[in-house]
């Protein structure tokens, strides 16, 4: 199990790979940086997908790393 911070602020959260890290930061972010998400509404669907696999590549690297 590991434990990661939010790339975004100290909010930490844990899970045994990035995918469960993931869906474990998910409600934070709908919560605490839905301004975050919503500056992002007025993208377009591919630049939706590029921004998340961004995040994710990011991420990812991060919580091998940890
Ligand atoms: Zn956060």
């Amino acid at each position: 199990m590991k434990t990661l911070k939010c790339d975004l602020c100290n909010h930490e959260a844990q899970g045994e790979t990035f995918e469960e890290w993931m869906n474990a930061l998910k409600p934070h972010y709908g919560e605490a940086h839905a301004d975050v998400i919503h500056s992002k509404s007025g993208l377009s669907d591919e630049e939706k997908r590029k921004e998340m696999m961004k995040w994710m590549a990011e991420n990812r690297a991060r919580f091998d790393a940890a």
